[in-house]
């Protein structure tokens, strides 16, 4: 299994904490992350850099519950957002401005006027629109917008078949000539201070290959601007490297580090990192409960209370998860038999594992795994269902982090408008 859960005595744990009691006290759907595993992660990504000077800039969207944010704070972290109403949670969190970078293809006027009045520590620009614009909203403002822009290494799709935004024909970044000839008069804005050169190439990255590529032709960059007089103080490398949710083997951070520390050969610049789904991905489960066993034209269904609404990678990526019951299955018992574990939502897609050898009846409870990243944060009230509770484990305790939603809060921003309008 990935991450902390494994059998104690037959029940399902997070390290040391059973999750039955769990499920039981505050209700299924549920999510539940460990902390200490996100905490060990984040050290051994820290510890795998070493010497080189570098900031861990956690990647908000792959889970952006304020209790997670406020801890890694606390350690240290940075992050990396990618909308306003990010920033907006990572200072909520207590999170410093000044370690936070701002990715994103559309960053709206109003979100690069909050940045700025936040004093955020880079903006990771991907066009030369929004480089001018954000050059007039500093001048508004009369500050200095630090800045970054956004390179696309175009790593090649031959060798590298599954990477999705680092290719030149996707909507990311610039290309590196682009921002060859943008760098200089870049430097000569009195508004804009190009403090960094980033790229991100893609997620759920199993091999080191393309993060190494693409570092290689972004620092042929950085020293052709060096020889032109314009040194940058950070390289900022993304996020994408890959977790284990089956059988994939993904490098570890210290196969990571060592590859990158390679690369840079000792520059001095400080090397940023946006790592989403590797620090929070295998830390979370999804609890649910099975509603009905179903037997239909031959299939086994097992009906669950979870759903694409709670968990939609299965529906959007055709994303595996391991799905396991709470109670070990006893020694002995019948073989597990095949089933689809499906929710209540209408819609064929709502599928959550196919074919499934798994045993368990109506009202048992199962656990998805590997759930910690981009799971709640792509949570929706389809079909008017309330987005689930969250949980956070840190040293044996459990807190309940966000309370599961009530009708009533999905109704308050609606009105019937049936009388004069308004
Ligand atoms: C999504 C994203 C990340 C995080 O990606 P993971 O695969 O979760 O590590 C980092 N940087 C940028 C710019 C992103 O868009």
């Amino acid at each position: 299994m990935p991450g902390p859960f494994a059998y104690r005595d037959g029940a399902l744990c997070a390290g040391s904490v059973p999750l039955a009691p769990l499920a039981e006290r505050y209700g299924t759907p549920l999510y539940v992350y460990d902390f200490d595993g996100i905490a060990a992660r984040y050290h051994a990504f820290s510890q795998a850099l070493g010497d080189q000077p570098h900031r861990i800039c956690y990647a908000v969207k792959a889970n952006s519950s304020l209790a997670l944010l406020a801890r890694l704070a606390r350690l240290g972290a940075g992050f990396d957002i990618v909308s306003g109403g990010e920033l907006a949670r990572v200072l909520a969190a207590g999170g410093d401005p000044a370690k936070v970078v701002f990715s994103g293809v559309g960053k709206s006027a109003q979100e690069l006027k909050d940045a700025l009045a936040a004093g955020i520590g880079c903006f990771n620009v991907e066009s030369e629109p929004e480089l001018w614009r954000l050059g007039e909203l500093a001048a508004a403002a009369g500050v200095v917008a630090p800045v970054s822009l956004r390179v696309n290494p175009d790593v090649d799709p031959e060798t590298h078949p599954y990477i999705s935004t680092g290719l030149k024909d996707n909507k990311f970044g610039l290309a590196v000539e682009r921002a060859a000839a943008l760098y200089p008069r870049l430097a000569e804005h009195p508004h804009l201070d190009p403090v960094g050169i980033d790229f991100h190439i893609g997620s759920q990255l199993t091999s080191l290959s393309p993060f190494i590529d693409a570092l290689r032709r972004v620092l042929a960059l950085v020293d052709q601007l060096e020889e032109g007089g314009l040194t940058l103080k950070h390289i900022d490398v993304g996020g994408g490297l890959g977790v284990r949710y089956d059988d994939e083997a993904p490098p570890s951070a210290a196969a990571y580090g060592a590859g990158l520390k390679g690369a840079l050969q000792g520059r001095p610049q400080t090397l940023v990192l946006e790592p989403g789904r590797w620090l929070v991905a295998e830390a979370g489960a999804l609890l649910t409960t099975v509603e009905y066993e179903k037997h239909h034209e031959g299939r086994r269904f097992l009906i669950v209370d979870a759903a694409m609404t709670e968990l939609l990678r299965p529906a959007l990526y055709n994303a595996w998860h391991p799905i396991v019951p709470l109670v070990e299955p006893a020694a002995g018992a019948a073989a597990p038999q095949a089933a689809d574990i499906v929710g209540p939502v209408c819609e064929s897609s709502d599928v959550l594992g196919r074919d499934r050898a798994i045993t368990a009846a109506a009202g048992d409870r199962l656990a998805i795994l590997a759930a910690g990243a981009y799971g709640f944060g792509m949570a929706s009230n389809y079909n008017t269902r309330n987005r689930p509770a969250e949980v956070l484990l840190e040293q044996g305790e459990a807190y309940l982090v966000r309370r599961r939603e009530r009708y009533e809060d999905q109704l308050a921003l609606e009105t019937l408008a049936l009388g004069e309008s308004a």
